[in-house]
């Protein structure tokens, strides 16, 4: 069936050795962000493969499809109040910041007989999630009366919303708060956690906090890119995934319009440039299924022209490659293409080596 997505398990389970051999010799854990690509249990199963020792998404739905792995799940999203039960059934920690929330998680876990582990999420600037840092000790001294929840850790989130850049003073500050929790509250702190894929690069220049004990990564193992400068790291794999569309038109026709120009079908006035006569290919898969602007094709001389929901449009003139109608395309993905084709369910998804 196309459109589908391969998923290469060795080279997923490569990148996630990587990273592990570059963090665990230094004392830091990290947590396997599955939210991608939808938890699909195998391609999970390659990053415990490559030495990842928790998996972590933002969707309840998600963890709830990894429950036969034998590693420790984490929410990463702050739970909604409509999803407590299945929270304290479904992770073994959850991020937090809201006090109402870890009441209910309390509540919940006393009556299913466990006791929750609570990552409380402190906000370092970047304006996501989190508390802000001059709360937390209220936050704090009010989060330790909360029966059924035990507080096992700090953390923090950044590169996210306000594309803040994670360094010694932000990060060493959560250390700081982390440590004065500890001893205030007679804590027993076992993750401190430094962020996503842009705290990577501190590792790599030898800058990376002492204190800071987990990271949570994500594009990193599935693109092989950090992303506080998005560079590609060394010896990383980029692609892990891989989109295959088929061809259902091929033919000779002008690259611009003819007509008067109104809007596209998503309100956009377009512009496009004159490249005369053009061999133009339309695939059987559009923006319900993927971003135009972060696919790009293994053939390097395809152009990708535009897309709407159902179809995208190339420009195959240049390839060297003699394509027909019903030819497959194959195309590697960023973040926001490949979350995109992950979710759509008109994408089948198949692990490959
Ligand atoms: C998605 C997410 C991550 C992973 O981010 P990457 O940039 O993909 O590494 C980490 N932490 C939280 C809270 C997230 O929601």
């Amino acid at each position: 069936m196309y459109p589908k997505i391969e998923i290469s398990q060795s080279k997923l389970k490569h990148n996630s050795k990587t990273m592990c051999d570059l963090f665990t010799p230094r004392g830091v854990s990290i947590m396997g962000v599955t939210k991608c690509f939808c938890a699909i249990p195998e391609a999970a199963q390659a990053m415990v493969d490559g030495g990842i020792s928790m998996l972590a998404d933002s969707r309840i739905n998600n963890l709830k499809r990894l429950a036969e792995i034998p590693v420790k799940k984490v929410l990463l999203r702050l739970p909604m109040h409509n999803e407590i039960e299945d929270v304290v059934r479904y992770a073994d920690y959850s991020l937090n910041s809201e006090l109402s929330t870890l009441k209910l998680l309390g509540k919940a876990a006393v009556s299913l007989g466990k006791v929750h582990n609570i990552i409380i999420m402190v906000d370092l600037g970047d304006l996501r999630e989190g508390v802000w840092a001059e709360d937390i000790d209220k936050f704090t001294s009010e989060a330790v009366r909360i029966s059924g929840i035990k507080i096992k850790g700090f953390g923090a989130n950044l590169t996210c919303y306000g594309g803040v850049i994670p360094d010694e003073t932000n990060l060493g500050n959560l250390v700081k708060i982390s440590e004065k929790m500890k001893e205030k509250y007679n804590l027993e702190i076992e993750i401190v956690s430094g962020g996503n894929s842009s705290s990577v690069y501190l590792m790599s220049e030898n800058r990376f906090p002492s204190g800071i004990n987990n990271l949570r990564l994500g594009e990193i193992l599935l693109l092989g890119r950090e992303t506080a400068y998005g560079k590609v790291v060394n010896g990383m794999h980029r692609d892990t995934f891989t989109l295959k569309a088929e061809i259902i038109e091929l033919k000779d026709k002008p690259s611009v319009p003819i007509g008067n120009i109104g809007m596209d079908a998503f309100g956009n006035i377009p512009s496009h440039e004159d490249r005369g006569i053009i061999r133009r290919g339309i695939i059987a898969v559009g923006r319900q299924d993927i971003d135009p602007d972060g696919l790009f094709p293994t053939d390097n001389k395809i152009d990708i022209l535009g897309a709407s929901s159902d179809h995208t449009i190339l420009d195959v003139t240049n390839s060297s490659s003699e394509y027909k109608v019903g030819d497959i395309v194959e195309f590697h993905m960023d973040y926001s293409c490949l979350l995109r084709a992950s979710t759509s369910e008109y994408v089948d998804k198949i692990m490959v080596d």
